[in-house]
């Protein structure tokens, strides 16, 4: 199984003994963002040494970003480290490989010395990052021989650079921007030796578990023979936390915008229902003494029709009840014109009747004092 305690980087790695050797000399980190190997050399047990004193001292100074001089410097002090070790008894001679990794999302640094190599798989190629510090890398560079005489040549283990032995020893040191997608991969000489380039390139596209790919190239070796320790890391490129910070970004935007429609909608929703019950409304005021029927809200909106005359009514404002004229000269607004028409209706019964009930009234009053004159004439009467 891969792996995954940081965000974004995914890996796998393996390490073995091999068929031939009794010792497994190699060491390694996968401490995300840190990757390193190591591949120790000496008699007895110095090799394991060398490599583990190596990684040790790595592990504790190795920066946390890929800053390429401080891993660079990290790598220095390893060295330094391995040659203090290498002066104690039985340990004179001992040595170790280092290729180190920081990875940052699409960044990488990497230290380098020795034979230990990183390799980058972008689109499907295989591309060599590190040049090995060997004698026939060097013999391959002068065109004395060709790459696959080179993985092949008894000589191909005497490497040129190593930690342990200079203490002015400096690491080679490369800044590379992967891409999303891409696969790095570090190995021992133990693999490169064993498995050539094209096949390692063929695993690294078809295996995706990157746990899978690295035990798979482990295999390769061994099946081919296994002459030395093999150790692969597998590191899967899977996108800088900035671009997933852009990411999420977008997204957040995306939700606000959708907010904002939202919200767009239902502003426009309420103004569009506003208009209508406006439309719809009418209202009844006085003009020239007289009821007049609008449709529409007396307020003015600027840019907006809010009223316009419906008709002019023979409703005399003076002749409604005290509480009807105030809110006539107010403006009574109601919901519908037919509301409107009703109420005007309903004022005109009113005037209607309140002149007949007056005419009603007079009458009474005329008849009772025409009763009391003729009571009194009565009474008169009476008395005479
Ligand atoms: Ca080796």
């Amino acid at each position: 199984m891969a792996q995954a305690p940081a965000p974004n980087i995914y890996f796998g790695s393996r390490t073995d003994v091999g068929c031939q050797r009794e010792r497994n000399e190699d060491s390694l980190i996968v401490s995300p963002p840190l990757f390193v190997v190591a591949d120790g050399m000496g008699g007895h047990k110095a090799g394991d040494v060398a490599s583990e004193v190596a990684v040790n001292t790595l592990s504790a100074l190795a920066p946390t970003i890929p800053d390429v001089d401080l891993l660079g410097r990290a790598v220095e002090s390893a060295n330094h480290a391995v040659i203090t070790e290498a002066q104690k008894a039985g340990r004179e001679g001992m040595g170790t490989t280092m290729t180190a990794c920081v990875i940052q999302g699409e960044k990488i640094a990497i230290a380098h010395v020795g034979d230990s190599r990183a390799y980058l798989l972008h689109s499907g190629k295989l591309q060599q990052l590190t040049r090995d510090h060997s004698w026939v890398a060097d013999m391959v560079e002068q065109g004395h021989l060709t790459p696959e005489e080179a993985r092949v040549h008894p000589s191909r283990s005497a490497i040129t650079r190593a930690l342990g032995s200079d203490p002015y020893m400096q690491p080679d040191l490369y800044e590379v921007t992967a891409s999303e997608g891409d696969r790095l991969l570090l190995c021992s000489d133990g693999l490169t030796g064993m498995v050539d380039d094209g096949s390692i390139q063929a695993m690294l596209a078809r295996v995706r578990d990157p746990q899978r790919c690295a035990a798979a190239l482990v295999n390769e070796a061994i099946a081919n023979g296994g002459a030395d320790n093999i150790t692969v890391i597998v590191v899967d490129i899977t996108g800088t936390n900035a671009k997933a910070e852009r990411r999420e970004r977008r997204r957040s935007r995306m939700w606000m915008i959708v907010l904002m429609l939202a919200l767009a909608g239902i502003i426009a929703g309420a103004a569009f229902a506003a208009y209508n019950w406006m439309q719809s409304s009418a209202y009844l005021i006085e003009e020239n003494g007289k009821v007049v029927v609008y449709q529409g809200i007396p307020d003015s909106i600027p840019g907006i029709e809010t009223h316009w005359l419906v008709r002019e009514t023979d409703v005399n404002v003076d002749d409604l009840q005290p509480s009807a004229q105030t809110h006539i000269r107010e403006g009574l607004v109601v919901d519908s014109l037919d509301d409107a028409e009703h109420l005007v209706s309903e004022y005109e019964r009113q005037v209607k009747e309140d002149a007949a009930e007056k005419m009603a009234r007079g009458k009474t009053v005329v008849s009772s004092s025409a009763a009391s004159s003729s009571s009194s004439k009565s009474e008169t009467a009476a008395k005479k």
